[in-house]
């Protein structure tokens, strides 16, 4: 903004030159000083313009179906719907709600209650004032539901087909019993093993009617949502790469390592790209022969693929903080294209909580049923540090959007990274929900603005902490584990919040309810969470000796 002042002796003006929609509410103070005394005066400019569409998004289904918009424009614009170029009518069962208004912006949805076939199709929204118009057009199918209806739609085809075999077989030995009469062995035979058949088949239908990802644990869930035939696909956050871009300098210098310097050990397991392994990488630091390294490889990469993945290493390149994992660089030779970060001998901090809480006997091999509970000034020594890395992605104007104890990672002595940026992962599949067949969302850690809007600020992070925080004091949990997606996503949007967890102090609860705020500005500030960890931290001592 320039601002340039014709100083007169007693009447000045303030001229302000180069301003935009965006300062619209912004406050002018005119301060005056003399050797008498002070005094001030306000002023809050109202910058009039015309109206844009800033998003419009595909139709979520809440308590009922929205279609979700963001729109700006001063004076408030007046909104019309058009479905299939018809206009459209309001009424009780299809209406426009404004539910939140900042400033300019007016975050809302076009309700519709139980819509039909009649409803799917295209839908224009035009926003007028006296300075202009937009216009944006989405596309809505309320027939197939993304979550349950797929399934239950899979689910009946194979019941059909099912049953169609059934009567198929039958048939068949029908005219085997006629041909061979009822006493004869093979008849008899024939007949059984088609019903043990029946019954193996019936087993993946179990599985498919099943699939409501309510998991009962969330170990269990990924089952659940994978379904034995369909694999969800693995996609990158939607917005990931967009609002990174301010992290991509131009000069930034990606390190790259020779692939004869990278000795793989064994796998650690599958990230959203491929495999990781840990290898013995040598020559990558001056003053030691060969350190140990994780090594996430990317198989099979498309040319979009292969884009992303640099984008990645650049900006992994400029993200540099004790509490984000280290970035060594990449070995492109040949493919696999190959990520090399520094190794975490523990793994994923959700893992490492499970196999550290009272439920570690009841995993998988046992092996850890010696391990001992985490306590809790080591659980607030883990939440402090995730929280100084948070407090560093928010200086360097990093909105993470995926942040959960999943992608943390866990070192020696408790040293605890944020250690994935927005890339989901297979293993992990309940945790995320699918919209539109493409886009997955990590709902359960979404405040009701991401959800409904897709809007993801550093203020929607500060939620994701707060869901953090409850991961860490129940040793793991998915965060509301009894409920299916759909449920969660109307549970948050009404405003209801995670319960303290039994173990957690109430100052540490009162933090989780600082962070889950409605209003995103209401909301505890990343830095004011962590040095309230901080002085919690320091008020328990940390005993890290039980983890050997
Ligand atoms: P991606 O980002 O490609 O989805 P992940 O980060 O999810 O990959 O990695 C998959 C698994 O590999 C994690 O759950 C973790 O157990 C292991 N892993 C990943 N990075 C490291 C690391 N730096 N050190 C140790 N284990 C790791």
């Amino acid at each position: 903004m320039y601002l340039q002042i014709n100083a007169l002796e007693l009447e000045s003006n303030l001229t302000l030159l180069g301003l935009s929609p965006s300062d619209n509410g912004r406050v002018i103070t005119c301060n005056v000083e003399n050797v008498v005394g002070q005094t001030e005066a306000y002023l809050q400019l109202n910058i009039l313009f015309r109206p844009t569409i800033l998003e419009l998004l595909e139709p979520l289904r809440l308590h009922h179906w929205c279609i979700p918009f963001s729109v700006t424009g001063n004076p408030k614009p007046e909104l019309r719907w058009y479905h299939k170029d018809q206009e459209l009518h309001e009424q009780e069962y299809i209406k426009t709600e404004i539910h939140e208004s900042t400033g300019s912006v007016h975050h809302g949805c076009l309700k519709l209650v139980n819509p039909t076939h009649i409803h799917n199709g295209q839908y224009t929204l035009v926003v007028r004032n006296e300075y202009g118009e937009d216009r944006k057009e989405i596309d809505a199918h309320f027939l197939l539901p993304p979550d349950t209806d797929y399934d239950t739609g899979l689910t009946a085809v194979y019941i059909v087909v099912g049953i169609a075999g059934v009567a198929l077989i039958g048939c068949v030995l029908m005219v085997i019993i006629l041909k061979y009469g009822r006493n004869s062995k093979f008849g008899m035979k024939g007949s059984s093993s088609v019903i043990s058949n029946d019954d193996d088949s019936a087993s993946p239908l179990h599985h498919v009617s099943n699939g409501n990802n309510t998991p009962s644990s969330s170990e269990m869930g990924h089952d659940a949502v994978i379904i034995g035939m369909t694999k969800i696909p693995v996609i990158e956050n939607p917005q990931y790469f967009r609002q990174s871009g301010s992290m991509l300098k131009s000069d930034t210098f990606v390190q790259h390592i020779k692939r004869h310097n990278i000795v793989l050990k064994r796998e650690l397991g599958e990230g959203a790209f491929g495999k990781v392994f840990l290898a013995e990488c040598y020559n990558l630091i001056p003053d030691q022969d060969k350190i140990l390294v994780a090594v996430k490889t990317l198989k099979e990469a498309s040319e979009s693929g292969r884009a992303d993945f640099h984008r990645e290493a650049e900006l992994l390149t400029n993200l540099q903080h004790e509490h984000i994992v280290t970035f060594y660089g990449v070995c492109v030779e040949s493919d696999p294209l190959i990520m090399v970060f520094e190794y975490m001998k523990h793994g994923d901090l959700n893992k490492f909580l499970r196999s550290h809480g009272p439920d570690a006997v009841l995993m998988a091999d046992g092996q850890h049923s010696l391990m001992v509970e985490l306590t809790q000034s080591q659980m607030l020594h883990i939440a402090q540090q995730i929280a100084a890395g948070m407090v560093y992605l928010a200086s360097q104007h990093f909105v993470h959007r995926d942040l959960a104890t999943r992608n943390c990672l866990v070192g020696e002595n408790l040293l605890v990274k944020i250690g994935d940026f927005g890339m989901s992962r297979d293993v992990y599949s309940t945790d995320y929900y699918r919209v539109g067949g493409h886009t997955m969302l990590p709902i359960r850690w979404m405040p009701p603005e991401s959800i409904m809007y897709r809007r993801f600020t550093t203020e929607s992070d500060v939620w994701s902490l707060g869901v953090v925080l409850w991961e860490i004091f129940t040793y793991g949990k998915q965060p509301w584990y009894q409920l299916s997606n759909n449920e969660v996503i109307e549970c948050i949007t009404q405003g209801r919040v995670l319960q303290r967890p039994r173990s957690c102090p109430k100052e540490v609860y009162d933090l989780m309810l600082g962070c889950w705020q409605r209003e995103s500005y209401m909301r505890l500030n990343i830095k004011e969470i962590h040095s309230l960890l901080q002085s919690l931290a320091k008020a328990l001592p940390v005993y890290l000796d039980i983890l050997g």
